[in-house]
């Protein structure tokens, strides 16, 4: 007997578990409902409209350590199916996905339009029935299924049921009346808001590589983060990805804190305050005739350099030469260049809050098959589930994967039902 199956949410996960199953058994019939009027909206804008689709990073013991949550239960579903697998996926389709430099890949077109075209294209190709401007305001189950209700349809009765709301607070209430747990929803990625005279008048400017450490009151009791990466500074503060992967980690302590702590940023990571001074004196040996202007090493602009020495060199003027440079005054821009301290005072407000951290509680959820370990027949694949991960393609790599397994379990487990 072929099965009625309804997955809630249209976007990347929706549509890939969608697809996924009616590939895998073509017998079933498939409902897919969004609730706005234009499916895929965040695969759209993601990537500043070019959709960063995954990650070049094939070796999964890596790969993990990319998720601040769900590292752990991803391990086994990345093998089956992560970042080359949806590589080829894209490929069978007729979409070729470039590494950047970083890893970040993206289609080759550079156009998101591609990806959600592709799986607006395949979906309707598998037979899966979309619904837009469908919301879905109530699921009760009743005996093994489930009775959906919508503000402007019939009650519908489903055998399976794939959550693929994302952060909606509507699909964590889902899962709650279905006798799931919800880790409570906090914002991962973000930016910090520091007002500090040494970030006044640098937005714009960004070093490749620093070291970052945030800690927070000492009565708080949390614990301390360390992230390394290339740091932005904004009209607010500061950002880049040592900043996001910092946010993304420290995620649950941040909110705790309500967003205070203390940040150390190393400019120079590698160096202690100690071989730093050694490395100035150096320079100041090998280059007695070079004005202070001049910056000691690449990685600081000639802006971000004047900044240092406007500040910190007792407002010495910078055609000062190297070599009249005090050792007192050596000392405080070593420390300054390897211990820089900042106070974060909030979370950025702008939209650079990409995911959520939070959501379905992942010892409720069947890492093999993404079937609820409570209620049988229910479902749960993308950002619904306390999984994020930090920029780069991870997110969307968690939603491809995990719904490709509830995808496939689905089709094959239905498959066997009707043959049996
Ligand atoms: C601005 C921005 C940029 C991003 N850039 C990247 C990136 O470059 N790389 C990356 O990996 N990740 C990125 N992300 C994160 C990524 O977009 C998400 O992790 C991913 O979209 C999650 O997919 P999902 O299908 O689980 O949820 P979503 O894409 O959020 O889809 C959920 C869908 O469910 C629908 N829905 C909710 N409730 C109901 C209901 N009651 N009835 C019917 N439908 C409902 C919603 O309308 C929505 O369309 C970005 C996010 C944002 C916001």
């Amino acid at each position: 007997m072929s099965q009625t199956i309804a997955i809630i949410g249209g976007g990347a996960a929706g549509f890939f578990a969608a697809i996924t199953a009616a590939r895998r058994n073509p017998d079933n019939t498939y409902y897919l409902f969004e609730a706005g009027q234009r499916p895929l909206t965040k695969v759209l804008i993601s990537g500043g409209g070019r959709c960063n689709v995954t990650h070049a990073c094939f070796d999964i013991k890596k790969l993990v350590l990319n998720y601040p949550r769900g590292a752990k239960e991803l391990i086994g579903p990345f093998h089956r199916f992560g970042p080359q697998e949806i590589c080829q996926w894209f490929a069978d389709e007729g979409v070729e996905l470039v590494a950047e430099a970083d890893g970040r890949m993206f289609p080759r077109s550079n156009k998101s339009q591609t990806i959600a075209g592709t799986l607006l294209h395949a979906a309707e190709k598998a037979g899966v029935q979309l619904f837009k401007g469908c919301k879905v305001r109530e699921i009760l189950k009743e005996g093994s299924e489930f009775v959906l209700h919508f503000a402007q349809r019939e009650p519908l009765r489903v055998h399976k049921l794939v959550l693929t709301t994302g952060s909606a607070p509507q699909g964590f209430a889902f899962a709650e009346a279905l006798g799931h747990r919800i880790v409570p929803p906090q914002p991962s990625l973000f930016t910090f808001t520091i007002s500090d005279a040494f970030l006044t008048d640098l937005p714009g400017q960004s070093v490749p590589r620093v070291a970052a450490e945030l800690s927070f009151a000492p009565e708080l009791k949390l614990p301390r983060y360390s992230q390394q990466g290339a740091l932005l500074i904004t009209h607010w503060g500061l950002s880049g990805p040592a900043i996001l992967r910092l946010s993304a980690f420290a995620a649950r302590s941040l909110a705790t804190s309500n967003y205070q702590g203390r940040l150390l940023i190393n400019w120079l990571p590698g160096y202690t305050p100690q071989s730093c001074r050694e490395f100035l004196e150096q320079f100041r040996q090998n280059n007695p005739q070079k004005s202070l202007a001049h910056p000691p090493l690449e990685v600081f602009s000639k802006r971000l350099w004047q900044q240092f020495i406007s500040l910190y060199t007792e407002l010495l003027p910078a055609e000062t030469l190297w070599r009249t440079l005090a050792r007192k005054t050596l000392q405080l821009l070593a420390e300054k260049l390897t211990a820089h301290e900042f106070s974060v005072e909030e979370k950025g407000v702008f939209k650079e809050e990409f995911v959520t951290a939070g959501g379905v509680e992942r010892r409720e959820i069947n890492f093999a098959t993404m079937e609820s370990k409570i209620t049988p027949g229910l479902y749960f694949a993308g950002e619904i589930i306390d999984i994020d991960g930090v920029t780069g393609g991870f997110n969307f790599q968690n939603a491809w994967t995990t719904a490709w397994l509830a995808g496939e379990h689905i089709g094959v487990k239905t498959a066997i039902l009707a043959s049996s």
